[in-house]
Order: C-alpha cells, then sequence, then structure tokens
C-alpha cells in the first residue's frame, strides 16, 4: 500500500498536511528525521504511517502514559494493531503484551522511557525485528527545553544496547535552535532529515485580556461558548479550586485537574472531560501534555504562564480538528511576580552546580520577560508568537485581539521625552520602580535620601503607575529604552532614544482601554455552515457508541469528520468513505449506524 492508501484505509484522510510527507519518505527511504511542528499539527502520522508501511514493530517513546492511552484506543479504533508498556499495567499485563509483540501482533508498541532498560523490555527489544524507534516530545532530552526529563537521557544507551540501530525519528513542537541542535547531538541523529514547517495556527483566535476581574471576563467568555468544551489553566492548584467551585456553584458543568488530587478523583475527572461528560476542565498546566481530546474549542489562562513555549503549547491544544477555536488569557501583573519568585524558589529542579543554576535561571527570567511583554505588544499577538519561533510573519493577522482593536492608539511622544530624560538625568542607575517615582513625585523615604526630588525630571508626569509601567515597557520594546539582564535591572537609554530625544520623532502606542466586563470579540470564523440538528444527533449517536466501547467520543470521530458529515449529507458507503475522517475500518465499523442516521435524518426533516 502506497502512503497515501495507508493514510485514507486507517485514517480516512485525503492529503497530507505541509510537511508529513517528507518525513514519512524520509524514514521510508531508512533516514533518520527530526519533526518540529506545532501542537496539532499532525505529528503522529508521520510515525505511524512509516510504522505500518514497514516490516517489524515501531517503537515510540513517549512520556505520557495518558497520551499512550488514548494514541493506542485511538490506533486500535482505526484497525492499527498497538499497544502501550508503562506503570499503569500490572506485571502480568506487561508479561503479556511483550509476548504478543514478540509474536508479531503489533505494528506500534508504545512506551515510557523510564521502562527502556528494564530487562523484560530491554530483552524484548534485543530480539524483535524493530522497523524503527520513534521518540515523542523530543525536547524531553534538552536541559534547553522547557520540560527537560532525566529519564529521556537513557534513549541512547538503549538504542547503543541493540543488536541493530534502528531508524530514529523524534517530534517535537519547540522550534529553538538550541534546542533542535541538542535533539540532533544528545539523540545522536544521523544525518537526519530535519524538517521545521510552520508554526501557525490559522484556526486559532488569540487574545489578551488585562482585567481587574479576571472572574468576571471569565465567565463573561464561557457565556458565550454554549455547548463548545475548552480548559481553564490557572498557575496554582489553589487558583484552580477557587475557579472551579465558583463556577460549579453558579451552574457552570466544570471539572478540575491538579497534581494535588487523589489519582482516582484526578483520572475520573480527566474521563469526564475526555467523554464529554462536563465541558470545562479548570486545571494547572500538569493537565493536557498528551491529551489528545479534538474538539477543544477553548483554552483561557486564568494566569500568565512562565514562557511563551508553555504558553504556545498549553493555548494550541485548543483546535485540533481545525475547527475555529479561541486562546484567551487574561493578564495581571500579579503573574509577572508569582512566576518570579517560582524562578527564584523553583524547588522541583536540582542543578548540577551554582553556575548552571544562574544560567538556567537567567535563561528563564528572559523567556519570562518575553512572555510578559506578549501581554503588552500591541501589535498583532500572532505575528509576536511567529517571530518567537523564528519566523518572519505579516504584521497583521486579522485573527486576533489586537487586530480586531480593543486598544486605543495615543499619541505618547511628550511622555516618551520626559522617561528619556528622566532616564538621562538618573544617570541611567535606577530600575523601574524607582523611576515611575521620580517621574510621579514620589516623597518616599528612598527618593529623598538619594536626593532625587531635587532632578528637574522630579514629578512631572501625572500619568498613572501602571499607565507609565506600560509606556517604560513599549519604549523597552522598541529599543528606546534598555532594561539589563541583572539582578536587579536598572534602565539605560536605549540605541533608538536618540530619535526621540533630538531628532523630535512621534512615538504612538495602543493602550489598553480598561474594562469592567469585557466585551469579547471571539473568533469571527466561527459560524458553521452546517445543519446543527443534524450535528447534534450525530454527536448523540458518537456518544452512545463511545460509552458502549467506553471510549472518549472524539476517538470514534472528531468533531471535524461529524462537521464534514452535515455538509456532504452522505447516504452511501461510497459517500460516507469521502467525509474526512472516515477510513475504511471505520466505515465497517460505524458507517451503517451513522448512515441510518443520515437517512432518517433526511426522511424527517
Ligand atoms: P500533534 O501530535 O502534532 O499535536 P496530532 O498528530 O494529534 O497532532 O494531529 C492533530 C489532528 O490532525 C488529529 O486529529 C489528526 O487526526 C489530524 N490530522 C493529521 N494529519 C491529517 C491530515 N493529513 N489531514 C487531516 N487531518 C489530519
Ligand atoms: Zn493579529
Amino acid at each position: 500500500m502506497t502512503k497515501l492508501e495507508t493514510l485514507k484505509q486507517y485514517f480516512g484522510y485525503d492529503s497530507f498536511r505541509s510537511g508529513q510527507e517528507t518525513l514519512i519518505d524520509g524514514v521510508v527511504a531508512g533516514r533518520d528525521v527530526l519533526g518540529v511542528m506545532p501542537t496539532g499539527a499532525g505529528k503522529s502520522v508521520c510515525f505511524q504511517i512509516p510504522a505500518l508501511m514497514m516490516d517489524g514493530v515501531a517503537i515510540i517513546v513517549s512520556p505520557l502514559i495518558s497520551l499512550m492511552k488514548d494514541q493506542v484506543n485511538a490506533l486500535t479504533q482505526s484497525g492499527i494493531p498497538a499497544a502501550f508498556i508503562n506503570s499503569s499495567l500490572s506485571g502480568l499485563q506487561i508479561d503479556k503484551a511483550l509476548q504478543k509483540a514478540r509474536e508479531g501482533a503489533y505494528k506500534l508498541i508504545y512506551v515510557a522511557p523510564e521502562r527502556l532498560l528494564a530487562s523484560d523490555f530491554l530483552s524484548f527489544a534485543q530480539t524483535a525485528k524493530l522497523s524503527m524507534l520513534t521518540v515523542d516530545e523530543a525536547h524531553c532530552i534538552s536541559q534547553w527545553g522547557q520540560d527537560f526529563r532525566p529519564s529521556y537521557s537513557k534513549i541512547p544507551e538503549f538504542v547503543a544496547s541493540l543488536p541493530k540501530r534502528p531508524i530514529l525519528s523524534a517530534f517535537t513542537a519547540t522550534a529553538t535552535a538550541k534546542v533542535r541542535e541538542d535533539i540532533v547531538a544528545l539523540l545522536g541523529l544521523n544525518d537526519p532529515i530535519v524538517l521545521v514547517t510552520g508554526f501557525n495556527r490559522e484556526n486559532l483566535y488569540f487574545e489578551v485580556q488585562k482585567t481587574k476581574d479576571k472572574y468576571a471576563a471569565l465567565t463573561t467568555f464561557l457565556n458565550i461558548q454554549k455547548e463548545r468544551s475548552g480548559i481553564v489553566y490557572c498557575s496554582t492548584r489553589a487558583a484552580v479550586e477557587e475557579v472551579c467551585e465558583k463556577l460549579k456553584t453558579e451552574g457552570y458543568s466544570a471539572s478540575r485537574y491538579h497534581a494535588g488530587l487523589a489519582d482516582d478523583e484526578r483520572h475520573d475527572n480527566q474521563d469526564d472531560f475526555l467523554y464529554d461528560r462536563v465541558q470545562i476542565m479548570v486545571a494547572t498546566n500538569a493537565f493536557g501534555m498528551g491529551i489528545d481530546k479534538s474538539n477543544v474549542s477553548f483554552v483561557v489562562h486564568y494566569n500568565m504562564p512562565k514562557d511563551m513555549e508553555s504558553y504556545y503549547q498549553e493555548a494550541g491544544r485548543a483546535g485540533r480538528d481545525g475547527g475555529p477555536a479561541d486562546c484567551i488569557l487574561l493578564y495581571s501583573g500579579q503573574d509577572v511576580r508569582t512566576n518570579m519568585w517560582l524562578i527564584e524558589n523553583a524547588r522541583d529542579v536540582q542543578y548540577p552546580d551554582k553556575e548552571t543554576e544562574e544560567l538556567l535561571k537567567e535563561r528563564d527570567r528572559k523567556r519570562l520577560r518575553e512572555m510578559t511583554f506578549y501581554c503588552s505588544v500591541n501589535d498583532c499577538l500572532r505575528g509576536y508568537i511567529l517571530k518567537y519561533f523564528g519566523e518572519n510573519p505579516p504584521n497583521y493577522c486579522g485573527n486576533c485581539g489586537n487586530c480586531d482593536t480593543n486598544f486605543e492608539m495615543v499619541d505618547i511622544t511628550v511622555e516618551a521625552q520626559k522617561i528619556l530624560s528622566c532616564v538621562a538625568r538618573m544617570k541611567e542607575r535606577y530600575g523601574q520602580k524607582m523611576l515611575i517615582d521620580v517621574l510621579r513625585g514620589s516623597k518616599s523615604e528612598k527618593v529623598l535620601r538619594l536626593q532625587l526630588d531635587k532632578l528637574s525630571t522630579y514629578g512631572i508626569s501625572e500619568k498613572s503607575e501602571k499607565q507609565l509601567y506600560e509606556m517604560i515597557n513599549q519604549l523597552i520594546l522598541n529599543d528606546y529604552l534598555l532594561k539589563t539582564d541583572d539582578e536587579y535591572p536598572v534602565l539605560r537609554l536605549g540605541n533608538r532614544a536618540s530619535e526621540i530625544l533630538r531628532n523630535g520623532k512621534t512615538v504612538q502606542m495602543k493602550l489598553v482601554k480598561e474594562k469592567q466586563a469585557p466585551e469579547i470579540a471571539t473568533n469571527k470564523k466561527q459560524t458553521r455552515p452546517v445543519d446543527n440538528r443534524l450535528f447534534a444527533v450525530l454527536r448523540e449517536l458518537r456518544l452512545a457508541i463511545a460509552k458502549e466501547q467506553n471510549v472518549p467520543a472524539f476517538v470514534i470521530f472528531p468533531d471535524s469528520a461529524l462537521i464534514d458529515m452535515c455538509m456532504k449529507v452522505p447516504t452511501t458507503d461510497e459517500e460516507f468513505l469521502k467525509v474526512s475522517g472516515v477510513g475504511k475500518v471505520k466505515l465497517e465499523r460505524y458507517g451503517e449506524k451513522f448512515l441510518k442516521v443520515i437517512v432518517e435524518f433526511l426522511h424527517y426533516k
């Protein structure tokens, strides 16, 4: 079978997405590959299809147990023999799975990195015919990645212990050059084909809301979601508890997830969400890595995450089915302080020595600054993200909160002149807080003691602390000011300061209009040209089948397939097979049931 036939037969798709073919061809031709693609781009088929096309069994190293179960579930549903080996299985179950694997029963076997060197797994791998070793979430091997996992370091040792080195394929959504180099070097990829696809996810709408009342902003947003399901990320367990409790009291269908819950509850709550029994999951970022639920229609960040990598990965869990989805970040200054504290007091990280510690902390601070800038830029948010990941996007996307403009343009030239000359008068020796104090004429003990009240720029601004803070940030972003990278950063005049101070350049900036109960511009591409009644009937059928089989609904069909059914309204097997997401096995399994419901619907319409 060709790769295209394999795609259609097992996954029900008619064509490859950008990048998929290159990686599949590479592996099939015996090359090592590294695929760098954003979450939701479709990395899985890049190793699943080669695994199906090649002799032997592919080993897939994956960091999260929940991911394995879902993926194996989904593969089995599509008629692909697969299994997983991890600590959720008993010793007996593992023996059995390995026995079957030895007999050649599987094309793919998922394994947690910790298990690779366990003697039973090792002896299996050393005798089995392996088609390939795939490393998913490969950035976990790099200290420079945002979630380094020591157990990933065991992968090379595992490879070295095999009688014959298998083809290696690695995948990640983290694109920085440093991490990419690390992956190639540490995994020992042999002259790999490296494919980095564009990071843009067109169907995601981005928005940052600065609001005093986050909870009100959240509920205003939720109220227009109707039946759409989504995730609300909070940075602490306490916030998860609080927000979830409030939502439940007010009648929202919500559940909670964080590392402090008992295993049972966590597991049940996660299933409730996966199986569409609850609509909203309030969670810490412990939730979702490896959640393949394709119909997550929104991700709200109740707090700003620590870096852009985390943000894009978490937000990217929305809209995996390609449908329109919203990624909303609720920002407040407190979020920056919380993250700063977490960096300085990182408890779960062990540093080999003081020097590395400082290096890594500095890296984290830098990342946090870039995340904070995301929340204050006036430019296109998608543009900011894509630039962060090394792309060169157009400056207007038309599908983000800034492009949609809830900002007002203000001329801040005079204010900028005041700020810059104050920095000069203060001899470029002080930080942001002190600068603002002087500009606003503070009588604090420190200002008086240092005699800063004698400066001609003392007390010349009437702006609020917050406004000044935003303007200063804007000036830093545009190189008019420079903030040093020290422990106590000070402000200096930036490369372009003279443009304002001497050349009379005007500076404009969009300042956010602060709103009590924000109006929310949601995704404009939201309207779906489908018959909602048919969609509802199909959803019901899908849910019934999912319940019967005890799997999440999206494992039967993703939303995108149901939507395509509503558009194509198939009434025969051939027509049903044309639906995106319907392969041969799914046609055999579910064709009759779905066709019956569609025909009935047409009849009674
Ligand atoms: P990633 O691992 O990159 O986050 P997945 O492999 O989970 O993404 O794929 C995301 C979604 O895209 C899945 O629902 C998958 O079935 C779908 N998909 C993958 N490849 C294609 C394709 N060629 N055409 C249509 N949908 C696809
Ligand atoms: Zn935009």
